[in-house]
């Protein structure tokens, strides 16, 4: 298998130099040449996998380029410190399934993908006699998994960008606590949109990013996405063994990444088995505007309850406009160009094909707090913000053929205030998240300027 730029202007490359890549060198995003199909032979092969068993066959068919015990080790070891022994355990609430991601060590799903990430990076450049110093911007919850994923690890320094004051006390801890040398806390004066600009402008700075190695972290690295493939496998399987022919899921949407793993899960498997993506925003709408109406135009960020949906630039949109496109690339280099230039792009004539793998809503503050409160009354679950939006989406659009599979992203008490707001009381603190307001951390503060950014990175690279 071999990767692709999404605006065609490099060679195929294989897997492992794809997740190097970051980036394409092209400024596009990195995709597999074709996307594999599952059978419906492996369909009976797979059901009764475990999720470390389904991962390494998920992972096998879009990799050539890591032998299959080297594959079973990395996922082994990825997920040995998730707190459930079902890695993602599906929990039936009234009228839905929630799948719960964030058992891992920073309590959102992102651990997922970025745990598995960590261990690829650190045996390539074993590999490759070589290091890495990895950047990424952040709205909260990226960065402490990322930061988790390869602290202590040689060959690696991480510099990680966070929105000051727009992370919650918790996720600022959980970044500024990790205390090992190879980790670089970095705050900026702006918003996640500029912490996320200044390091595509750092990565397109081709000079900069081969003399320092730079590598990516951000969802735009494929090696994300694909991890995060294998839990809508993983939970239709679970859904099937209960004699469900076929799902939607709800899915809480900011950078398009984790929505996108679910529209290449769709895609891996046979047709119909997943159903529909429910794409559910927070106030900040642009993608749900574009489901709903073609129109996707940038709009002003706001903060809200959900900060890690508070994005206007959805960074894997543009993999999801190149199927859109038919694979066109010269056609997705122009709409780039024209969004841009612009901050405005319309696809409104292909609103029936996004359709038909899409539904989209947009949830307001009062309604995240008032799903937070009812569903605690109801079922006597607590949710998160980011959770409450997919559900309220989810239940907008379920019908009554198939399950509506809600993914919850991140622990409740990861947002204990939200929490605090809508039930009356703060989640209890998981052993993860207890004590971390008393331990040491570690944290710059500097402008939304790259240039005093790339002047603080040169002082502190690996080289
Ligand atoms: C990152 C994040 C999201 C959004 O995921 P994307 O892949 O950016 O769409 C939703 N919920 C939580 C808790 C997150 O951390």
């Amino acid at each position: 298998m071999k990767y692709i730029s999404t605006r065609g202007g490099i060679a195929p490359v294989s897997f492992c130099d794809a997740i190097m890549m970051g980036l394409a060198n092209d400024g596009g995003l990195l995709l597999p040449e074709t996307i594999p199909q599952v059978t419906m032979a492996e369909v009976s092969a797979w059901k009764n996998l475990s999720y470390q068993y389904l991962a390494v066959e998920v992972l096998d068919r879009f990799i050539d380029d890591i032998p299959r015990p080297a594959l079973e080790d990395l996922v082994d070891r990825s997920y040995s410190r998730f707190k459930h022994h079902q890695v993602t355990p599906i929990t039936h609430r009234g009228d839905i399934y929630i799948l719960e991601l964030f058992h891992g060590p920073t309590l959102a799903f992102k651990d997922i993908a970025l745990q598995l990430l960590g261990n690829l990076f650190e045996q390539e450049l074993q590999k490759r006699s070589t290091y890495m110093n990895i950047l990424g911007a952040t709205s909260g919850d990226t960065g402490s998994a990322a930061i988790h994923g390869v602290r202590g690890k040689d060959r690696i320094n991480i510099f990680i960008l966070h929105p000051d004051g727009r992370v919650s006390p918790i996720q600022k801890l959980q970044m500024t606590t990790v205390t090992d040398d190879n980790v670089f806390n970095i705050a900026i004066h702006g918003t996640f949109d500029d912490g996320q600009a200044i390091v595509k402008e750092i990565f397109n700075d081709l000079e900069f990013k081969e003399k320092h190695h730079l590598g990516a972290i951000n969802s735009i690295n494929w090696a994300r996405v694909l991890a995060q493939v294998v839990y809508y496998v993983y939970a239709l399987f679970k859904l099937r063994s209960h004699g469900f022919e076929s799902v939607d899921f709800s899915v809480p949407t900011g950078n398009f990444g984790d929505i996108f793993a679910g529209f290449i899960a769709k895609r891996l498997m046979p047709d119909g088995m997943i159903h529909r993506l429910v794409l559910a925003t927070n106030k900040n709408d642009i993608l749900a505007r574009f489901v709903n109406r073609g129109d996707y135009s940038k709009g002003e960020v706001s903060a809200t309850s959900s900060p890690s949906m508070d994005i206007q630039i959805a960074s894997n949109f543009e993999r999801y406009l190149y199927y859109l496109r038919d694979q066109n690339s010269s056609q997705v280099v122009r709409d780039m160009e024209t969004f841009n230039a612009t901050g405005n792009l319309d696809l409104s004539t292909l609103h029936e094909q996004v359709a038909a793998d899409f539904r989209s809503r947009a949830v307001s503050e009062e309604e995240t707090l008032e799903t937070i409160k009812q569903f605690y009354q109801q079922h006597d679950y607590l949710v998160d913000p980011h959770t409450a939006v997919g559900i309220r989406a989810g239940l907008e659009f379920k019908d009554a053929a198939r399950p509506m599979i809600c993914l919850a992203t991140a622990h409740p008490a990861k947002f204990g205030a939200a929490v605090q707001k809508a039930v009356g009381r703060e989640p209890e603190l998981p052993p993860a998240l207890a004590g971390l307001s008393e331990a040491d951390s570690r944290c710059v503060l500097l402008d939304a300027n790259t240039e005093q950014i790339k002047s603080y990175m040169r002082e502190h690279v690996l080289r």
